[in-house]
């Protein structure tokens, strides 16, 4: 069954064609600066990448590019569009009502749309990528998968704010988290790499990229997580600043003068690494300033390190223990200098980090000591294949609903 998945950003529009059931991915590509002058069509897998200068004035058009893409010209994996089966759609904001993988209808995407004032660019980029598959594809099956739906497990005291409750009840403020597919994924991945069923482990999950979010999952549900109410909570990232003390930013507003846009804005574009280093958010480059002096680019690689040390520490108290430690993402799966300063010193805790091994590039690996009481690996994720495993999964349930209430029907008369 070939699965279609779509990750529509405001600008972007990004797919994935996979065959579900050998896990292939028969092609994928990025559209990226839609709607702009320069927007440009990526297609292609590692060396076969082509990029094609096209226009593209919305997601309609990206999708329209996608498909001819697909099936036509050197680029062609499919005959037709009648070998697409299924489209799996990744959305950021599923709040309170999905708490897992849905088929889209009428009122799926309704609360999608609701639900934007919690991930208003992610959630509208989505819908965007929804109409673009309902234009292009009609009567094609669209799943949504969302971002929040693996933390829907949370216990209340680890997802509501200690502010007046009626807040709560009101506006649904509390902790949603991000990023759940890859963290189910790599969860899942680390117990088949460990050889243990996922519902005997308590594991820390970590994924360090330009957006960073760690969880703790214990016998297989996730009972915390680092992201909020919104994605700017918990471990500094790439330009976001991650938790700070709330009462900076009516300090902000009122001594800078900025509107509540504005200082969202700074805290979600100007700060983690970007902000502390003044050089990029990219730790790539702030290694190497770092690497040839450059003092605030050394803040910022510690205070990176630092923020994912504490997190370890939090959730070993709230799981009373861990047996292993999952990295994943751009940071996570590739910086072999960031893995060390997060584990120096975390030996007492029982993490020993095998230097040699923790130079390894590439693939699912382990990274600790062979005697290391508390096991770290390495997991590169893979959010598409988990969006086009639900989708395969809902559809395939909804086959059997369908035959059943045909047999059911039978039956009747
Ligand atoms: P992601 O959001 O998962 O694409 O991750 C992006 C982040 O991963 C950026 O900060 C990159 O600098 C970082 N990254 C990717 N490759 C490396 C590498 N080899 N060494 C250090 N950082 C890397």
């Amino acid at each position: 069954m070939n699965i279609l998945v779509i990750n529509a950003g405001s600008s972007s529009l990004k797919y994935q064609l996979i065959e579900v059931e050998t896990h292939e991915v028969l092609a994928k590509g990025i559209c990226e600066r839609v709607g702009s002058a320069q927007s440009f069509h990526k297609h292609g897998i590692d060396e076969n990448e082509r990029v094609i200068d096209a226009a593209m004035a919305d997601h309609t058009e990206a999708m329209a590019l996608v498909l001819e893409a697909l099936t036509s010209g050197p680029t062609k994996v499919i005959d037709s569009l009648e070998e697409i089966d299924a489209i799996g759609h990744r959305i950021v904001q599923g709040g309170k009502y999905f708490p897992r993988s849905v088929l889209i209808d009428d009122e799926v995407i309704q609360k999608i749309d609701e639900l934007a004032e919690l991930a208003p660019l992610h959630n509208k980029a989505a819908l965007m990528g929804i109409e673009a598959c309902q234009t292009k594809l009609p009567g094609k099956p669209m799943v949504a998968v969302f971002d929040t739906s693996f933390f829907q497990t949370m216990p209340p005291k680890a997802y509501m704010y200690p502010v007046p409750y009626e807040l709560y009840e009101k506006y649904d403020i509390r902790k949603y988290g991000a990023h759940g597919t890859s963290h189910r994924y790599i969860a899942e991945r680390a117990a088949a790499f460990m050889d243990e069923p996922l519902g005997d482990l308590k594991l820390i999950t970590c994924h360090l990229g330009n957006g960073c979010s760690m969880s703790a999952i214990d016998h297989g549900v996730a009972v915390d997580t680092s992201m909020g109410l919104t994605p700017l909570d918990g471990l500094m990232m790439g330009t976001r600043c991650g938790a700070i003390d709330p009462a900076i930013v009516p300090f902000l507003m009122e001594h800078e003068d900025l509107t509540p846009a504005e200082v969202n804005d700074l805290m979600n574009k100007k700060s983690g690494l970007l902000g502390i280093s003044g050089i990029s958010n990219d730790l790539r480059s702030v290694r190497e300033a770092s690497e040839a002096g450059d003092e605030r680019a050394q803040l910022a690689y510690d205070m990176y390190s630092n923020s994912v040390k504490k997190y370890i520490g939090q959730y070993i108290a709230v799981m009373g223990g861990v047996d292993a430690v999952v990295l994943t993402a751009g940071v996570g799966e590739n910086c072999e200098k960031m893995r060390r300063m997060i584990f120096s010193g975390l030996q007492p805790l029982g993490m020993v980090l095998d230097l040699e091994k923790n130079k390894a590039r590439g693939g699912e690996r382990e990274i600790s000591t062979d005697d290391s009481p508390v096991r770290i690996l390495v997991i590169p994720t893979n959010e598409e294949f988990m969006i086009a495993r639900d989708t395969f999964y809902i559809l395939q349930e909804r086959q059997l609903a369908e035959e059943l209430d045909l047999s059911t029907r039978t039956n009747l008369t």
